[in-house]
């Protein structure tokens, strides 16, 4: 990958506001691209396909692992989700920073493919704010809550391992320091 743009990844637990984050970031810096993920997680009401994710049958995503056409990928909660190389790679070539919203594993394995790759970990203010958030979105099943407050422990405990660290408190507050960290990349 050349360096022009700028690799930039946005981790941290289920529940901790990373969707509205970056949602309220693109509107605010309309040079950052968003890089879709495929998922084999079903779509949730409103998710609409090549919007919030590319949505593969196993037996596809499986296809997109064996001929290399992902830049990372990682199973969570029961699922697999990963990052299409290409896209990521032209824009970034083009000069654009590509921002990838992706969980622990996979953010591991960009920082071994692609170590100029900036990486940020979103905190929660307390770990019972994360879990009232992760019980109260009311979109997944018990089963699927479990797997993600297990995954969120995993995930709080590898923080120290990013580049940057905030913490999603007040929105607003969290809004301007990441923000501010990723225009001064
Ligand atoms: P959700 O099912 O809530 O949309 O996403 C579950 C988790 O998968 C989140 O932590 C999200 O950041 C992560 N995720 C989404 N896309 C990707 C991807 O392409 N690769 C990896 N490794 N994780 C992803």
């Amino acid at each position: 990958m050349t360096n022009t743009g700028r690799l930039i990844v946005l981790t941290g637990p289920s529940g901790v506001g990373k969707g509205t984050l970056l949602k309220q970031l693109l509107q605010h810096c309309p040079d950052l691209y968003l890089s879709i993920s495929a998922t084999t997680r079903p779509p949730r009401p409103g998710e609409i396909e090549g919007k919030q994710y590319y949505f593969l049958t196993k037996a596809q995503f499986q296809d997109r692992i064996d001929q290399d056409q992902l830049l990372e990928w990682a199973e969570y909660a029961g699922n697999f989700y990963g990052t299409l190389r290409d896209p990521v790679i032209q824009e970034v070539n083009q000069g654009h920073k590509v921002i990838l919203e992706i969980e622990l594993v996979g953010a591991r394995q960009v920082r071994q493919k692609v170590p100029e790759a900036f990486q940020i970990f979103i905190n929660p203010p307390s770990w019972s704010a994360l879990e009232t958030r992760i019980r109260g979105r009311g979109q997944d099943s018990e089963t699927a809550i479990a797997r993600r407050l297990d995954q969120a422990k995993v995930e709080l405990a590898a923080a120290d391992e990013f580049d940057f660290q905030l913490v999603n408190d007040d929105l607003d507050t969290a809004l301007q320091e990441l923000k501010a960290k990723v225009l001064s990349l």
